[in-house]
């Protein structure tokens, strides 16, 4: 027994400074925030305790590590903030309509939401209602308290309240864990928490109820369907405002209203998921594709095209039709006095890639081989799940598959990364992040293997000139990859690229090479792709330069505008020089007042307009109006087919041209 009793009722806290102190046990996070300093205790919102979130109320009783947070620490204040929000708006509807039965409300980005059970809709003067009064119970600065019921007491609880949802979600919780009920003022809510200290942390003036929507409970439309009201909340007014800011220009850059303004594409019920492509946007698409088929042959890989259509029988040999059959379109085939075949319309192309690297001996010397595919896919994506360009089921890879040898997996990532770097930053993006997903538990292949595998790509990161962020535990169960963000203007993530090392496939789908001692070796596979789907990609880009799109890959690169009818044939000995240099031009010669053709081409995002009038006719200039730019400029005619050429180039060809000019000066 310890001769000092006192010290024996105190536990030692280690602060976020790394110094450490004794307290009492059963000490309070928010009662620690007090002993550092009173200011610090009035600002905080929760602390964390041995690396966990958790209320400043909760009790201390062993030894721990203590971070007190504030509304500084960004992410943990928003969650807070929010979850907070989704209770005090349950509270106020059910101030408001006490038979109204709760369900669950979550935080989800930028803001949350709350399921009720009400039988009337709720009318937008209801929710003004609601607004009105979750900020009176703001005002009220009710404070927060956490209990911990036994389940019998919950259950009855609840049976007597008559929330037969919040029974259900009870019966969920398994049997060991601990029933918590949350307090916000006098009403409460079963939730696992943290929260806020009292409802005055809420920003009165940094939260906005947005929409109800219909929502299943839990998902299922086999169940009642209830009301969902959706709220946004942030930590002050400033950043409510830059928030609706950048909902505005993300609407003003959503990719269906340009695909429209731009007369790019449509879809239509008839072919859900799938796009039809217009002569413009068929224009940028293809445009797109014969760039990144230069780039690709340039870097030493060759293409090959595979079948649309393939027997169930190779689907199961690779995994597919197990794994993956949900998402496959499925498509039987008579055969005469036969069964009927069973295919699949390819979801991917790996398995036929495999098919060519298949045909023949290979030997080391054949390593690596890179075999890419603008491989047309089909993925039987949920309806409800399908938006534009962004989630379609008909799409087209940037595919590609590098057979190698073990030891060649880093070099040959490195020179992907250095190409896939090259062709986001011809398209624009200049920042992208990138990830490393490690082994999963669940995975083919020896410990040793996984290690040199993991290495490869961690090393070929950084001999790149890249950092990467860690994805602990989510390769692939055949192998760990590497996946690249782009962050697009409005500062949205979008993951477009990767690289997924394969070790099973080739074994499964049985792939060999003759090693330098000749014996049979099974290479590994580099699943890869740069754009990721050329659809989502052109949606990115749309909404990356809202429409102003770099000129090479303009549909229309320029409208030649008349002023005045009565010019001649100059108008159209201008569009032949453009068209000659292989500038995309059209003529727009109509009996329109030239402010009206510039505002209606400007719709359409064409990134130049020339117009011409009788000045330019006797001076054999034209006046060029460039996208978004307020003073035209006039230039002669000649300059401007050189120059304007030069410009419409597409990136990776223009280090050639520039040469062959300087060819043509120096003669
Ligand atoms: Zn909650
Ligand atoms: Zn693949």
């Amino acid at each position: 027994m310890s001769l000092n009793l006192t010290e024996d009722h105190k536990i030692a806290v280690e602060l976020s400074d790394g110094s450490s102190r004794r307290y009492p046990t059963g000490i309070t996070g928010f009662e620690i925030a007090k002993d550092l300093s009173t200011s610090l205790a009035k600002k905080s919102i929760a602390c964390t305790v041995n690396g966990n979130l958790t209320d400043l109320s909760t009790k201390l009783t062993t030894d721990c590590s203590i971070t007190i947070h504030t509304s500084k620490d960004t992410e943990i204040a928003l969650e807070l903030i929010r979850h907070d929000c989704a209770h005090i708006l349950a509270r106020a509807v059910q101030e408001i309509w006490p038979n109204v039965k709760v369900t669950i409300g979550p935080v989800i980005q930028d803001g949350f939401f709350y399921d009720f059970d009400k039988d009337e809709p709720f009318s937008e003067n209801d929710i003004d209602k609601i607004e009105a009064l979750m900020r009176s119970i703001i005002e009220k600065k009710d404070a927060v308290k956490k209990e911990t019921w036994d389940r019998e007491k919950a259950l009855n609880f609840y049976k007597e309240k008559n929330e037969p949802y919040k029974i259900e979600l009870i019966q969920d919780i398994p049997v060991n864990e601990d029933i918590k009920m949350y307090w916000h003022g006098d009403w409460q809510d079963l939730c696992r928490g943290p929260h806020l200290v009292h409802t005055g942390q809420v920003p009165a003036d940094s939260f906005k109820l947005t929409r109800v929507a219909g929502a299943y409970w839990k998902g299922n439309s086999k169940n009642k369907m209830l009301q969902r009201i959706y709220g946004v909340a942030f930590r002050s007014k400033e950043e409510l405002k830059q928030y609706f800011l950048r909902l505005e220009e993300a609407e003003r850059r959503d990719h269906r209203k340009l695909g429209k303004d731009m007369e790019l594409f449509h879809l239509q019920e008839e072919a859900a998921g799938s796009i039809f492509w217009h002569p413009n946007g068929w224009k940028l698409y293809s445009t797109l594709q014969e760039y990144m088929s230069r780039k690709l042959e340039n870097n030493g890989y060759a293409e090959v095209k595979t079948p649309q259509i393939v027997d169930r029988s190779l689907w199961e040999k690779s995994g597919h039709w197990d794994k993956f059959r949900e998402n496959m379109f499925i498509v039987e085939v008579d055969e005469q006095d036969k069964a009927p075949r069973i295919n699949a319309l390819k979801p991917m192309n790996c398995p036929c890639h495999v098919q060519i690297y298949n045909q023949g001996i290979k030997s080391y010397r054949d390593l690596p081989l890179r075999m890419a595919e603008f491989g047309a896919c089909h993925r039987n994506e949920p309806s409800g799940a399908l938006h534009g360009l962004m989630r379609v089921r008909a799409f087209l890879q940037d595919d590609a598959h590098i057979f190698c040898a073990e030891q060649q997996i880093e070099s040959e990532t490195k020179k992907f990364i250095e190409l896939l770097s090259e062709v986001y930053k011809d398209l624009g993006f200049t920042e992208f992040k990138i990830k490393f997903s490690d082994r999963p538990e669940n995975r083919a292949g020896s410990d040793q293997v996984w290690d040199r595998a993991e290495q490869a790509l961690k090393s070929a990161t950084k001999m790149a000139g890249y950092d990467f962020l860690l994805n602990k535990g989510e390769g692939a169960f055949y192998g760990p990859k590497l996946e690249f963000v782009l962050t697009d203007a409005l500062g949205r993530d979008w993951q477009c690229g990767t690289l997924q090392v394969d070790f099973v496939l080739p074994e499964r789908l049985g792939s060999t090479y003759i090693n330098n001692i000749g014996e049979k070796q099974v290479p590994v596979m580099l699943h890869r792709a740069i754009l990721g789907s050329f659809e989502r990609f052109i949606g990115i880009l749309l909404e990356n330069t809202a429409g102003r799109l770099p000129f090479w890959l303009a549909p229309t690169q320029i409208v030649i505008a008349s002023i005045t009818t009565n010019i001649g044939n100059y108008i159209d000995e201008v569009a032949s020089a453009f068209k000659k240099v292989g500038l995309r031009c059209k003529v727009d010669d109509r009996n329109e007042k030239i402010n009206y053709k510039v505002r209606e081409h400007s719709i359409s995002k064409i990134p130049i307009i020339a117009v011409v009038g009788e000045k330019e006719v006797k001076s054999r200039t034209i006046n060029v109006r460039r996208l978004g730019l307020k003073e035209p400029q006039t230039i002669a005619l000649d300059d401007a087919i050189g120059e304007l050429s030069m410009e419409a180039t597409p990136p990776d060809l223009k280090l050639g041209k520039e040469l062959d000019n300087r060819v043509i000066v120096t003669k």
